[in-house]
């Protein structure tokens, strides 16, 4: 026993001195692969929430008008505002002046030829050079609203986006062309009013109408802003390819 103690006493020195010796070595571990070494330079410190492809969205976009859910959910819209019309229109009180007001652009009418040539960008040349052409078809089941509502003698106010009066004679002409002439008025965007919302403009546009004496029984549209104060109800049409503040 008194040999083995300063064994042990060496033996416990030996591996210290060694433990100091290899402390500042490098690691054992295998040194990273450059690939390896790449992405841990590349990769962010959180990972990120995967985002939406755009090609992937436009073809869901593409899919929904094909396959006729798009046609289905402008007619089951559409019928509840034709019903709402025609129920209230018959409850008419004396010396009501019914009156609807309607969006136009993805509404009464479609602009989907010019959003397929565009594949779903937006060009502003390209949109003006559309509207002057006059050719964007009806939204057949929006069109029956609007039919609608002039066999019940009520009016039709049109108030839209697009710009006056830049876009005002193909727009007349167009809606024209499409049986859906017979408005009561057709109030586009002033160009010094550019600076105001969709939604703060539409708002006061129906607010003006109901101050001149109109009862606004419904307004239609594809947007958020085409709905809201100053009507009795409003009906969302399906925009499943831009919107607007
Ligand atoms: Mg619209």
């Amino acid at each position: 026993m008194k040999l083995l103690r300063p064994l042990s006493l060496l033996l416990a020195c030996t591996l210290l001195s060694l433990g100091t010796l290899f402390a500042d070595a490098p690691s054992l571990a295998p040194a990273p692969s450059l690939a390896t070494a790449t992405r841990a330079a590349v990769a962010p410190a959180q990972p990120t929430e995967e985002l939406l492809n755009l090609s992937d969205a436009k073809a869901a976009v593409k899919a929904y008008v094909e396959d006729g859910r798009y046609d289905r959910d402008l007619a089951a819209a559409a019928t509840k505002a034709r019903e709402w019309i025609e129920e209230r229109s018959a409850a008419r009180r004396p010396g009501e002046r019914l009156a609807v007001v309607m969006d136009i652009d993805e509404t009464v009418l479609s602009n989907l030829p010019v959003m397929r040539a565009e594949d779903f960008g937006y060009n502003t040349r390209e949109w003006a050079a559309w509207i002057k052409k006059s050719e964007a078809p009806a939204l057949p089941a929006v069109k029956e609203v609007f039919l609608a509502a002039r066999a019940a003698d009520v009016a039709v106010l049109f108030l839209t986006g697009r710009k006056d009066p830049r876009d005002r004679p193909g727009t007349e002409e167009n809606l024209r062309r499409e049986g859906m002439g017979d408005y009561a008025a057709l109030q586009l965007t002033p160009n010094d009013r550019k600076k105001i919302t969709s939604l703060e403009r539409k708002t006061a546009a129906r607010a003006a109408w109901a101050a001149e004496g109109w009862t606004i029984i419904a307004t239609i549209g594809d947007q958020e802003s085409d709905l809201g104060e100053h009507a009795e109800r409003g009906f969302k049409l399906p925009n499943p390819f831009y919107k607007i503040p």
